[in-house]
């Protein structure tokens, strides 16, 4: 098990900024940001793929987890081909997956989690003006139809939320491994709250390596 790639995960609800900061950590060597999101939108739609994936996302639905897994797995395996992750040097900042407790557990194998950054926001009212905002400049078909995202935050609620639960109990520290950050302060101010909570993390894991040559 000391062969699972040690990962940071960023979670919330949807529209609540994972991707703008993800992205943002994906430019500090060291990190390697994974989007399942990203990964499927960058299907090819006319593929097989690419249409299941759009079956689901279009109602506001989750992927099934075995066809999930496999992409994920299959895009991290094929970056690490072409040298962009480095498994055993990066650490992996995951974005939108696990999003249910069912691949929290399937995750196990493949991921150790160091650190959970629950972006939070309770105001969802704004959550959903941002979604919609986002469809129009990024032209997604998921988010431009407020019964779409509805549906979005639903399943989140009931299919996403306990997976919060599933690493409060899986820490084998006294110490939560879950941070709490308000997602509707501006980027900067977000990113210093995850900086603080990761940083520290970075420097044990760089330290580590130094010693293991
Ligand atoms: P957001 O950034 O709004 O939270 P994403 O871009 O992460 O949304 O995901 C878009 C869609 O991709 C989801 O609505 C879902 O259909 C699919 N998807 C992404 N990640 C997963 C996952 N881990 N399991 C199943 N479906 C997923």
């Amino acid at each position: 098990m000391s062969d699972r790639y040690k990962t940071i995960l960023l979670f919330g609800a949807p529209g609540v900024g994972k991707g703008t900061q993800g992205k943002i950590l994906a430019r500090i060597p060291g990190f390697f940001h994974s989007s399942t999101g990203d990964i499927f939108r960058n299907l090819d739609a006319q593929s097989e793929l690419g249409k299941l994936f759009f079956q689901y996302s279009s109602r506001g639905e989750l992927v099934p987890d075995d066809v999930t897994m496999k992409i994920w797995n299959q895009n991290l395996y094929a970056n690490a081909g072409l040298g962009l992750f480095k498994p055993h040097a990066d650490l992996l900042v995951l974005d939108g997956l696990p999003r249910s407790v069912n691949q929290a557990n399937l995750l196990y194998r493949y991921c150790d989690v160091l650190r959970v950054i629950h972006l939070v926001c309770r105001d969802k009212e704004s959550l959903f003006a941002r979604m919609l905002k986002r469809a129009m400049k990024e032209n997604r078909a998921d988010d431009g139809k407020p019964e779409v995202i509805r549906r979005r935050f639903e399943v989140y609620e009931r299919e996403t939320i306990p997976v919060l639960d599933f690493y409060r109990k899986s820490s084998n520290t006294r110490v939560s491994n879950i941070t709490e950050v308000d997602a509707m302060r501006s980027p900067a101010a977000v990113l210093r709250e995850i900086l603080d909570a990761i940083v520290p993390i970075q420097e044990a894991h760089y330290n580590e390596l130094g010693n293991n040559g």
